[in-house]
């Protein structure tokens, strides 16, 4: 029997045959939260054309000189400029602009005077008549109240970098700089299969002896949580012929990685094992983890493969540890994993393997602490819905006592 394979070392070794996928062209609306695959580079000045940051009036500042309430500046207002305009004529001494935010700033104008520092009354609303004259309580300095062309966007500059996941700021500054469409790295399509003569869908009725096919859903979430594109497979008899028309099928969707649960353990292999050996250069490892011990990993007609074990968490958690980083990287995301240190409330047993046990996680002042979720069963799927994240125990260690810290691995955000 091969030595228990360390789970740093396989995770060194899977990164390492991962590639990134290539670009595509998506519709910018189509690009959020995408993985963005060029540098976007402004093809215009943020904001384009000097704009007022009130409404107001506009004016030049030298106009305001000792302005206040007992002692106001009276201009002629000449020009009524609303957002969307293009003023064309030219303020001269003397003379006020009556401007709405984002207007574009008349010629010769260097400050903007909010209305509320002037002897206006807009309590009328958009109608109001414009004024012949206001008058100022206030001077201004060059300037003031003006959002200079360029000030937050230069024409030429990088705005985001490849890589980037396009979030609702990112894909607002790209439609900022009028891009239409953007190249993003290709979502991965990730083939789920499913195994077992006990398996039935949720369709279908649970006669004697039967169990629902979770892994199939649960794998689903989890890919589409990293980015990937799921696709589910009926479920495959334990029987050769079944298993080896599932893998065909697999195959003919042209898929960037394939995940297998069940059917790597000892006993229950063989078939799938069979399969394998026809189609693909597939490694059996035994991974010093609980739990997940047994783990098939290599290729399938050059697609990379997983086949998880079929327990419920077992699935879960290995793909926590050792298929998101991977789908991460075909994604073209962070591979890092989120992890903080935590204390536990209560003493923590493991065999010596390292162990991901289920917890719940609070924040408690500057600390976090860490529950148990109780029943620890890798059958259980209940701990993983209770669960805020996996506490490392690691190798060698049989115990960890209450009051102890771990480093947690994050399944969720932490309120
Ligand atoms: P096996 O690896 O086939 O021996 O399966 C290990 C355990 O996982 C057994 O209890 C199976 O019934 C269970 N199991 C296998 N596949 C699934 C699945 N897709 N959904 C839920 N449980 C499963
Ligand atoms: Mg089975």
């Amino acid at each position: 029997m091969n030595p228990l394979l360390n789970v740093d070392v396989a995770l060194k070794n899977i990164l390492a045959d991962m590639k990134t996928l290539e670009a595509e062209t998506v519709s910018l609306p189509d690009s959020y939260d995408r993985v963005l695959a060029e540098d976007i580079v402004s093809p215009i000045d943020l904001p384009p054309f000097d704009n007022s940051a009130m409404d107001g009036y506009a004016l030049r500042y030298e106009d305001s000189a000792g302005a206040s309430p007992p002692m106001p500046a009276t201009l002629a207002v000449t020009m009524d400029i609303m957002a969307g305009g293009a003023p064309d004529g030219r303020l001269e001494a003397g003379q006020a602009a009556r401007i709405m935010t984002g207007a574009p700033i008349p010629k010769g104008a260097s400050a903007v005077i909010p209305v509320e520092d002037t002897d206006d009354d807009w309590s009328k609303g958009e109608n109001s008549p414009l004024p012949a004259e206001v008058r100022l309580f206030k001077r201004l300095t060059r300037g003031e109240n003006i959002r200079l062309a360029g000030e937050n966007i230069k024409t030429g500059e990088t705005i985001l970098t490849a890589g980037t996941v396009i979030g609702a700021a990112e894909i607002g500054m790209i439609a900022g700089i009028g891009r239409p469409r953007v190249a993003v790295i290709r979502q991965p399509k990730v083939v789920i299969l499913s195994s077992g003569d006990e398996l039935v869908d949720i369709y279908d009725e649970l006669g004697p002896g039967k169990i629902r096919d979770t892994n199939g859903y649960t794998l689903a979430g989890l890919i589409r949580d990293a980015g990937g594109l799921p696709i589910r497979l009926p479920i495959a008899k334990d029987s050769l012929a079944s298993i080896r028309a599932l893998y065909r099928r697999a195959l003919d969707i042209n898929p960037d990685l394939i995940i297998s649960t069940a059917g790597v353990s000892v006993g229950a292999a063989d078939l799938v094992r069979v399969v394998m050996d026809e189609l693909g250069e597939i490694d059996f490892w035994r991974i010093n983890m609980r739990p997940g011990k047994p783990l098939a990993y290599g290729t399938i007609c050059g697609v990379p493969f997983f086949g998880l074990p079929g327990n419920p968490v077992s699935t879960m958690v290995t793909f926590e540890v050792l298929v998101r980083p991977a789908l991460a990287k075909i994604a073209g995301r962070s591979v890092a994993q989120r992890t903080i240190k935590a204390t536990i409330t209560d003493d923590i047993r493991s065999d010596g393997r390292r162990t991901y046990a289920r917890v719940t996680v609070r924040r408690e002042g500057d600390c976090f602490v860490a529950r148990s979720t109780g029943i620890q069963s890798s059958g259980a799927l209940m701990s993983m819905v209770l669960a805020d994240g996996l506490a490392i125990i690691p190798e060698d260690q049989t115990l960890v006592p209450a009051g102890g810290e771990l480093e947690v691995l994050l399944l969720r955000g932490i309120e």
